[in-house]
């Protein structure tokens, strides 16, 4: 198994940032990296205040906090990011052009034995990795958001995936405090699979006339024991993520099933 000691995050948006904060936490030199400064900023701000959230709540040592913090390093671009990293994690929006970019930069800068990460939603890692020469070191690494809190850690197998690159993520996803599930490559994987058709379904019920946003999200909520209605779900991901992976999964599967909602369509444009 490969040792891991410095992690680079491509990517400090929402999620991002949240994995940068638990790899920090679990003792990696973490590099997290953006093409915006404001988001650099923001993600610094969040993870400090986040840490701190944790020491008030007595789940979190102050000088555990602080060393956490002391490990983050920003830099802004992906050269800076990877050179060094024993395991990159991408986590720039959810489009396959900006993925294969990034990847094919990658395999570039990285050496060998660095392992690539994506934390896509959806988008197939056996095409991420054919952008590389080592796609048998590319994997998917898809956390639930928010990071610090989610306990999964969903790793997908693309097809050329190795046995001991997986068994490196599964060990370095408990040392970050999750709990690892290994997934073979489908569109959608597990949990967007699964999910993602159940936030679809909810659209088009609103949509259709059916209910409205209160009475189905309090349905699922009540009914089915959901902490979360799937229409407040589905704000909390994103319209957009939503749209691009039901698209995955349309494309993907080639079942109308998953065709996306118009109405979904229309709020994203
Ligand atoms: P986001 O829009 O919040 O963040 C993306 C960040 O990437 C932004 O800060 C942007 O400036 C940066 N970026 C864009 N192009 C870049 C580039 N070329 N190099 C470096 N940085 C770049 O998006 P997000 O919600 O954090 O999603 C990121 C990934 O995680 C997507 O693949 C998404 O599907 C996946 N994901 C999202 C969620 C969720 O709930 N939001 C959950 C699981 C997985």
């Amino acid at each position: 198994m490969a040792s891991v000691k410095t992690v680079a995050v491509i990517g400090a948006g929402i999620m991002g940032r949240g994995i940068a904060h638990v790899a920090a936490l679990g003792g990696y030199r973490t590099i997290l990296e953006d093409i915006l400064p404001a988001s650099l900023h923001k993600a610094e701000s969040e993870i400090r205040t986040n840490l701190d959230k944790g020491v008030e709540l007595g789940k979190l040592e102050k000088s555990a906090a602080d060393a956490a913090f002391s490990r983050i390093q920003l830099v802004g671009t992906v050269e800076e990011a990877a050179r060094e990293a024993d395991l990159v994690i991408e986590a720039v929006p959810e489009e396959m052009d900006s993925k294969i970019e990034i990847f094919t930069l990658l395999d570039k800068i990285c050496r060998p034995a660095t392992i690539l990460a994506s934390n896509t939603s959806s988008i197939s890692i056996t095409k991420i990795a054919a952008a590389t020469r080592r796609p048998e070191m590319v994997i998917g690494m898809h956390f639930m958001n928010p990071v610090p809190v989610m306990k999964l850690v969903e790793i997908i197998n693309g097809y050329a995936t190795k046995k001991e690159v997986t068994e490196t993520i599964v060990e370095l996803s408990k040392q970050l405090g999750k709990v690892p599930c290994v997934v073979n490559d489908y569109p959608g994987f597990i949990a967007n699979r699964i999910l993602m058709p159940m936030i679809n379904e909810a659209i088009y019920s609103l949509y259709e006339g059916v209910a409205g946003v209160e009475e189905i999200d309090t349905v699922m909520k009540l009914g089915m024991a959901h902490p979360m209605g799937p229409l407040a779900l589905a704000d909390f991901i994103g319209l957009d993520v939503c749209l691009a992976i039901m698209n995955v999964l349309h494309e993907g599967l080639g079942d109308a099933k998953y065709r996306p909602s118009p109405l979904l369509k229309k709020m994203v444009a």
